[in-house]
């Protein structure tokens, strides 16, 4: 991806952008992801709050990852669009739902995690690495 982009919500409440390249990109396969998505899988990238500036009424809910962590779930307050999440296993980071970029096509999954909770009919890219 590049150093700088921006995105926002479906509504347009929510913005956000940032100065710097995201920390890592996956799909995630994860109940959690897919309850948030409403589809498979989630397409996500970190990157470092102190780089990215968010506008809006962001609102959040608290939920327990699969692995334990405690996750911070961030959506819009008006449309509900999902926006990011933070986890206790990284604090700092923002990990945004890739949709949500102006320019989605700027997405590159490095990787694939928790495919053992994938379902029969979510197919991922064979060449995407897998990681668990
Ligand atoms: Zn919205
Ligand atoms: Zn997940």
């Amino acid at each position: 991806m590049t150093d700088k982009f921006s995105g926002r919500c479906s509504c347009g409440e929510i913005s956000y952008g940032s100065t710097a390249k995201p920390k890592f990109s996956l799909f995630c396969q994860c109940r959690q992801c897919q309850r948030i998505t409403g589809t498979g899988h989630s397409a996500q990238f970190a990157i470092e709050a102190k780089n990215t500036t968010i506008k809006g009424n962001v609102k959040s809910y608290g939920l327990t990852a699969d692995s334990g962590n405690d996750v911070i779930a961030a959506f819009c307050g008006t449309c509900g669009n999902p926006m990011y999440k933070t986890t206790s296993a990284m604090p700092g980071m923002l990990v945004f739902h890739a949709a949500t970029l102006d320019n989605p096509a700027l997405f590159e999954p490095q990787m694939l995690v928790n495919a053992s909770s994938a379902q029969p009919w979510d197919s991922i890219d064979p060449t995407v690495k897998r990681a668990e």
